[in-house]
């Protein structure tokens, strides 16, 4: 019997992980055709991301044969640190983030985690290292508190609670009358892209993974709005790796790290007044980005 329901179970969880994974990742056809290409090696190790950095190490990648996306591309996310990738749009960004959570291997060079390449670790622990904080959140048709609490199936309602204090959505929860027991998705309250990612930051304090990436909206939710996610993740994101793909500028001025991508190439790396000072492909987006801000026609990439 055991045998027989294995296959619904593998299912299962790679729903589970669809969901979780980026929007734009979360294309159940492309995930399928590409997950049995992936299979772990053998004898795989399982990954202890504690403390660990992200290290691109020449890495080379093409969706097809006939184009090279990412040209050899290295850079180090610091363990504890906010690495910021910014770029052009179709620079190479996402892309970045798909080969961190393994849906392709490169084609040259190695990502590594800690001193393991992620091609020697077991996949369900190189996405249990992974925290992901969507562009946009999948709801199920459950419960807020089932929501946030997903994760980790034994969370405690105290547990799910500090994460939706920490998501700074707590007070709103509180203030439904049904408080967490309140449906959501199609059949239930319908949440705004706000409330939605702080769902989701909510998720990511409960399953309290120690790497964290972030892949940032380009639907423009306002700059309050915008402000009050930042601070919330950067709470969650104290003393663990996060990696954040930012198509706004004004994310990325307190990362301790912003990496410069332009066609699959690193050009510049730096922090904030390292990079307008370089004067080069930074300042220029910096000074787009604000100008367009200035009139309010800020558009992302
Ligand atoms: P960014 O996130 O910086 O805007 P992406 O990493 O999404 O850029 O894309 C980099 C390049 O790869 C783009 O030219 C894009 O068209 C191409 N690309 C992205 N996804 C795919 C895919 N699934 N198949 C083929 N080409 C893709
Ligand atoms: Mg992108």
């Amino acid at each position: 019997m055991m045998q027989l329901y294995q296959p619904l179970n593998i299912l299962g969880f790679a729903y589970r992980e669809i969901k979780q994974s980026l929007i734009d990742m979360e294309k159940m056809f492309d995930l399928l055709a590409i997950r049995p290409e992936i299979a772990d090696r053998e004898g795989a190790s399982v990954l202890d991301a504690k403390g660990a950095a992200v290290n691109f190490d020449d890495v080379r990648f093409g969706y097809g044969p006939d184009r090279e996306v990412l040209k050899g591309l290295s850079f180090t996310a610091e363990a504890g640190q906010k690495t910021a990738i910014v770029g052009p749009s179709g620079a190479g960004k996402s892309t970045i983030a798909r080969l961190i959570l393994r849906f392709y291997d490169p084609t040259g060079g190695a990502v590594r985690i800690g001193a393991a390449d992620i091609r020697s670790v077991t996949q369900e622990s190189l996405r249990a290292s992974l925290g992901v904080v969507p562009q946009d959140t999948v709801l199920f048709n459950d419960t807020i508190g089932y929501n946030i609490g997903y994760p980790k199936p034994d969370a405690t309602q105290d547990e799910i609670e500090r994460a939706g204090q920490l998501a700074q959505i707590h007070a709103f929860i509180e203030g439904l009358p049904k408080g967490y027991e309140t449906l959501v998705g199609e059949r239930g309250l319908k949440l705004s892209g706000g409330e939605k990612q702080r769902v989701a930051i909510a998720r990511t304090v409960i399953k309290n993974p120690p790497i964290l990436l972030l892949d940032e909206a380009t639907s423009a939710l306002d700059s309050e709005t915008e402000a009050g996610i930042l601070a919330s993740l950067n709470e969650v994101a104290s003393g663990r790796t996060c990696i954040v793909i930012a198509h706004r500028l004004s994310t990325v001025v307190d990362a301790d790290k912003i990496i410069v991508i332009e066609d699959g190439r690193l050009v510049e790396s730096g922090n904030h007044r390292d990079l307008l000072r370089e004067n080069g492909l930074y300042a220029r987006l910096w000074l787009q980005q604000s100008m367009a801000r200035e009139k309010g026609t800020l558009e992302t990439a």
